[in-house]
């Protein structure tokens, strides 16, 4: 039953949006919160007043048929009803409590009813019995509006010395409490009309408050806007609340970074769109010069168009690095993960790069601490490989060297490039991750770099969730340190 009430509530909110709003909470928790006193207080005051007005018409009445009863004993009523005293008396009570009396006897028999209707009867209800045993009654009938009591009539007797009091009649008297019920109404009324203005105020006043309790949620909805629209990007501040200064903070933080991927894409735009337009400006002018000689020697024609193909390898490289770090720049889907052998994956990829490095007169040197298999992707692996050792033999002097060390622990395992090249400064160790930095432009491009080689190395080696380090000493060599898990994390 508990979960079904939830579960109507849980669709209802999905239905009806306003159910979802704060706003609508706070109005509703307040209005509760002011309303819900008033119709205790009014409810408690009321039953409290008609408690008392009832205990007081009750002990009131008591007494006074207590006197009455010792007056029908003096008379001697329950053996003659005709005194007149007492015939006057029962009556004014009858009027005066809006009520009938009855005198019963010793023998259940009604000799006096006020309304004249029962009198001859026999009355024996359980209130006349208990009342015969010296035990007085009053009861309160509150949905027909009377109070019953019964009183009993006793006289002192006198039993070997000791004084004692017998009953030898009761009398049953009821009263309305129609006057109580009327001034209850009254009561009432005037409190139903009050709590109706108080409800009317407090509307307005939750109403007022709800809404300048969210003010600065409305506030920070409409700076996002304005940062969606364009309009601005400066931060946010909305510091009324500690909940509105957590929520900017952390849109700010976001906003922050995203200004930082747009700035980088911006880079990263600008950068491709200059280097794929020089070589096409190298092409242009080579074949302008060849276009504009009429009669060109077979000898320079060749040259130029041998310069023309370089171009267009180098257009093609780019381009070839280009999409490898966009593929890089997608999700971990794109993994292909299984068990590979580290140690014959380098030494494949060595044997691969051993007549360019030969070519440059560089020596590549492996060595395997220990046999290593891993959960990697083998192609994106053999990328970092690659172009980390290309990297090495490319910026190495002549008769370098390049020694390649692998090795492994019972979590990660670690290749270790390390040449005597070139050198990194330490401030350009800082940059070369980055797509296109180039420490020596010209250098690079004249052995065929596009700068983008650490840029997908580093993609790839964080798809792994490893990482990559460089040590350097300008002029004696760098250290590329890549350090990889042996199982995959997603
Ligand atoms: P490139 O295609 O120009 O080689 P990379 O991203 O592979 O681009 O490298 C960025 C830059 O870092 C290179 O241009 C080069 O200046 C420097 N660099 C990379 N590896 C080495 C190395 N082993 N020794 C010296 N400099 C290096």
């Amino acid at each position: 039953m508990n979960i079904r009430i939830r579960d109507i509530f849980r669709i209802l909110r999905l239905k009806v949006p306003v159910l979802r709003s704060l706003k609508v909470y706070i109005f509703v928790l307040m209005l509760i919160i002011g309303i819900l006193p008033c119709i205790i207080l009014r409810i408690s005051i009321l039953s409290n007043y008609e408690q008392r007005a009832v205990s007081l018409r009750q002990s009131d009445m008591m007494n006074q048929y207590r006197i009455i009863a010792d007056h029908l004993v003096n008379y001697n009523y329950l053996q003659d009803t005709s005194s007149d005293v007492i015939n006057a008396e029962l009556e004014q009570m009858s009027t005066l409590y809006d009520g009938r009396v009855l005198v019963i006897n010793g023998n259940f028999k009604v000799i006096k009813d006020t309304y004249s209707i029962s009198e001859g009867k026999f009355m024996i209800s359980e209130e006349v019995i208990r009342c015969f045993k010296g035990e007085s009654t009053a009861r309160y009938d509150d949905n027909n509006g009377y109070i019953e009591m019964t009183i009993p009539i006793s006289e002192q007797i006198e039993v070997d010395g000791t004084k004692l009091s017998a009953v030898r009649g009761v009398i049953l008297a009821s009263v309305s409490t129609d006057s109580i019920v009327a001034t209850m109404d009254i009561l009432n009324r005037t409190a139903l009309i009050m709590q109706i203005i108080m409800g009317i105020l407090m509307v307005g006043i939750v109403i007022f408050i709800s809404r300048m309790l969210l003010r600065p949620f409305n506030r920070i909805t409409e700076a996002v806007r304005e940062v969606k629209d364009g309009f601005t990007d400066e931060p946010l501040s909305v510091p009324d609340y500690l909940e509105t200064e957590h929520i900017v903070e952390a849109f700010n933080e976001l906003l922050g970074r995203m200004k930082v991927i747009d700035d980088s894409r911006k880079d990263f735009v600008s950068n491709v769109s200059h280097e794929l337009k020089t070589p096409m400006t190298s092409i242009k002018v080579l074949a302008d010069s060849l276009n504009q000689q009429p009669d060109v020697p077979v000898e320079l024609y060749q040259e130029f168009m041998q310069d023309i193909t370089e171009e267009i390898e180098r257009e093609n490289r780019i381009i070839n690095d280009l999409l490898q770090l966009v593929k890089m720049d997608k999700t971990q889907a794109q993994m292909k993960v299984e068990a590979v052998d580290i140690n014959a994956l380098l030494e494949s990829t060595l044997k691969r790069l051993r007549p360019i490095a030969k070519k440059q007169d560089v020596e590549i040197v492996l060595e395997c601490i220990r046999p290593v298999t891993a959960e990697v992707d083998g192609v994106k692996i053999s990328q970092i490989f690659t172009n980390l050792v290309e990297n090495a033999v490319k910026y190495n002097k002549e008769h370098g060297w390049v020694k390649v060390l692998l090795d492994a622990d019972h979590q990660f395992f670690t290749v270790e490039i390390t040449d005597s090249g070139i050198g990194i400064s330490e401030e350009d160790q800082k940059h070369i991750f980055e797509r296109f930095y180039r420490v020596d432009k010209s250098h690079s491009r004249e052995i065929g770099g596009t700068g983008l080689g650490l840029a997908i190395t580093r993609n790839a080696v964080l798809l792994h969730r490893g990482s990559i380090k460089v040590s350097s000493v300008e002029g004696e060599g760098t250290c590329f340190t890549v350090k990889i898990p042996l199982t995959y994390l997603k």
